[in-house]
Order: C-alpha cells, then structure tokens, then sequence
C-alpha cells in the first residue's frame, strides 16, 4: 500500500517537473521568424489545395444528387447547396486575398486570413450536423478534425484552442441531436478521435521544429566550413584554393564574353632575410600588413587578392586592359613601399617592398589559365632580375 503511494507521488513529482517547453518544443528566437515564414508559406499552400480539392470534390457530387433527386428531401437539397455554395464563395475569395496580402508582405493579415478560413469551413462542416444522424456527424467531425488538424501549420497554440473550440460544438451539436450523453456514446468517440488528432499534432509539430532547427544549424555550419576553407588563416584574405575556383570561373565567363583577364604574382622582397633579422613573428605581422594594404587596394567587387602561399600573393583583374592594369600594378607596389615597414636586411631599400610579374589576356580555345599563371610567375622572375620593387609585364602572348 505505502509503497503504491510512494510511486504515485513520485510520478506526481515527475509530472510536475515536466515543462510546456518539454511537450511543444520551442524555435530558438533567432530562427523564429524564418520559421513562421515557413509555416505560413506551406499553410497558404495546402489551404489554396484544400479548398480547391473541396469545391471539385462538391462540383462533382451535384450529377449524384440530381440523379438521385427522387430520394433526397428539399429541405436536405437546400442545405447541401448552401453548404457547397458557402464552401465555393469562401475558397474564391481566399485566392485572391491572400495572392493580394502575399504581394505586400503582410505577414499577420496572412495569418488572420488562414485562421478565418479554417474558421469558416468548420462553420460550413458544422452546419450539416445539425440536422445529420449521430453516424454522419460522427463523420463530418471525424473529416473535419483530421483535414484540419494536419493541413495548416498553424502555431500550436492557437491550433490547439480552435480545435477545442471545434470539439465542444460538436458536443453542443450532438447534445442538441440526441440529448443523451451515455458511456461509450458518440462523445466519448469523438473524444478519443479528437485526443489522438491533437496529440499527433503535437508530435508532427515538434519533428518539424526540429527538423527545421538541425536543418539551419548544419547549413550554417556548412558556410562557415566552407569560408574556413576558402580563407587563409594568418592574413584572412581568400586562400589559394579560394582563387582558383574563382579564375577557372572569370576565365570561362570571360571566354564566353571576350573580355580580358589580367593575372599578378606579388612576392615580398627579400623576406627570407626579413625573417632571419627580426624573427618570424614579426614577419608575420608584417604579411598581415601587407595583405591588409593589398586589399584596401582592390576595390572592385569583381576583382580577387589572395595569398598563394609563403609570402607571395597573386590578384585577379577580371575586365581590365593591359595599361590600366600596369598602373594598378605600379600603384600596389608603391602603397606597400609607402607603409615604410622597416627592413634592416633589404639590398635594395630600408623599408619592406614588393615586386609584381604581371599577364594579361582574351582567353580563347588555345589558351588556359595556367598558361597565364605561368606568364605572370616568368614576369615576377625578370622583376626579381631587374632589381625587385617593380612590375614587369610578360610580353609573351599567352595566346599562341
Ligand atoms: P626574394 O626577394 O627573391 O623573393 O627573396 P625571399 O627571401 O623573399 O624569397 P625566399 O623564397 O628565399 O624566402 C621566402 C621566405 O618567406 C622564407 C620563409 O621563411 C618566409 N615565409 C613564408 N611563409 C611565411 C609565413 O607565413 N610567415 C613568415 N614569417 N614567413 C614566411
Ligand atoms: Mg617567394
Ligand atoms: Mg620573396
């Protein structure tokens, strides 16, 4: 005995801990409005369905009824076509009211209208059972709740009242039908049948809360991965990877337009020894200045910096010519000259410098940009010849 009223208020104890949260889960805020856009936008959807499969359905059934004319009572003819009519006049106006509020982004009219609707058309299954025997009521209320339990997804909580609503004028419905109330009647049927609706609501709503959630988590995860693989971890500019996906992209685009494509190796100046004078942290510091500048000088949305590797860094110029290139090419050299980073070990300057090899083409069926790439490393060699802090532009046509 005690230990039956042990278990009892244990459970007790147990359901008092149980949470709202931990039956109707919760959208984490930051993700509730894309949610509820969500859910409106597939409410709207499989409520124009509905009402559209519903009024077919009736049009349908009227060559039945009209075949059948000798059998059914006037009474019971006229309250069909007011019901079908009713049915028609409210799925006709939800169309072009919601496509209306749709193309304004009133997000909360939306809502209202779907309430109104599913409001309306329980009016509409409500108003047969009136007068329908206690099987076709039971029916009618069976159809209703389940069509409208899981077509909309609406927030749960008004869903849950209006279905409640729903249930307890079906009890006045069938209270003013039959007056009895007896165990095991028809109440007690549409209980269980409204009870196990509700409940796989519930379930159906909290997996698509957490479908919805996991789903943004892992896409999220995904973009930051992929920038993380597309960035370089000291100077936060585009890696090597980054820009080669972009000029094998520029290159057919440019192809296709005939434009030109321009290519730039940039190496620092004597870094090696950089490094061995001031150590390799402040050479670091130094090529995150240095890329920091690169950028700030290209501008263009178009236009691409990104370290290559070690300390060289390579740009892409998707549309401009030859001479316009050159002179971005000598002002990039000068701006990184014009930081006035002491080198104590530089042959040529006291500050650190770099040297540009530059390449510019059309692309075409005989070239590739390899081939550029290629031009641009030689043109980066002959600058490191010719005494480094230059450009020097490949005067090789990449085009054979
Ligand atoms: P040159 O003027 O001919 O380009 O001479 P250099 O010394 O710059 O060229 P070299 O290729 O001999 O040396 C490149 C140096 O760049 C060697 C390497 O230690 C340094 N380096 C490459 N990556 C990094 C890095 O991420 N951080 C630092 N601090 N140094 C780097
Ligand atoms: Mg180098
Ligand atoms: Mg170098």
């Amino acid at each position: 005995m005690e230990e039956s009223e042990g278990m009892v208020r244990s459970l007790i104890e147990k359901l008092k801990r149980i949470r709202f949260n931990d039956i109707l889960w919760v959208v984490p805020p930051e993700l509730k409005d894309r949610f509820d856009r969500m859910q409106l936008k597939n409410s709207l959807y499989r409520l124009k369905l509905l009402g559209a499969v519903t009024v077919i359905f009736n049009i349908l059934n009227w060559p039945i009824y009209i075949l059948r004319a000798d059998e059914i009572s006037f009474a019971l003819f006229c309250k069909i076509f007011w019901g079908d009519l009713s049915q028609l006049l409210v799925t006709v106006l939800f169309f072009p009211l919601t496509g209306y509020f749709s193309k304004r982004g009133k997000i909360s009219e939306l809502w209202f209208i779907c309430y109104a609707f599913i409001a309306l058309n329980f009016i509409i299954s409500a108003y047969p059972m009136m007068s329908a025997e206690i099987f076709l009521s039971l029916q009618l209320f069976f159809t209703g709740t389940f069509l409208y339990t899981f077509v909309p997804d609406f927030k749960p909580k008004i869903f849950i009242s209006s279905l409640v609503l729903w249930y307890f004028t079906f009890l006045c419905i069938l209270a003013h039908n039959s007056r009895t109330f007896a165990v095991g009647s028809p109440q007690v049927l549409a209980l269980n049948i409204f009870l196990i609706a509700v409940i796989i609501r519930i379930f159906h709503y909290n997996s698509k809360v957490k479908t919805f959630v996991n789903t943004f988590r892992i896409n999220a995860l995904n973009e930051k991965l992929e920038a993380l693989s597309m960035t370089d971890e000291l100077t936060k500019l585009d890696n090597r990877r980054s820009f080669l996906e972009r000029v094998d992209l520029i290159w057919k685009q440019n192809h296709r337009l005939n434009l030109p494509v321009t290519v730039m190796m940039i190496d620092v100046d004597y870094f090696k020894k950089y490094n061995d004078s001031l150590g390799h942290l402040e050479g670091d510091k130094a090529l995150i200045a240095i890329a920091q500048c690169l950028k700030n000088h290209v501008k263009r949305e178009t236009d691409l910096i990104a370290r290559f590797g070690g300390e060289e860094f390579v740009c892409l110029l998707p549309f401009i010519e030859k001479d316009e290139a050159l002179s971005f090419a000598k002002a990039l050299v000068q701006k990184v000259e014009d930081m006035k980073i002491p080198h104590p070990m530089s042959s040529h300057s006291q500050y650190v410098t770099i040297s540009v090899g530059m390449a510019n083409t059309v692309p075409n069926n005989d070239n590739s940009y390899t081939q550029l790439l290629d031009e641009a490393d030689k043109a980066l060699y002959s600058a490191k010849e010719s005494g480094r802090n230059t450009v020097m532009v490949s005067d090789v046509n990449v085009s054979p």
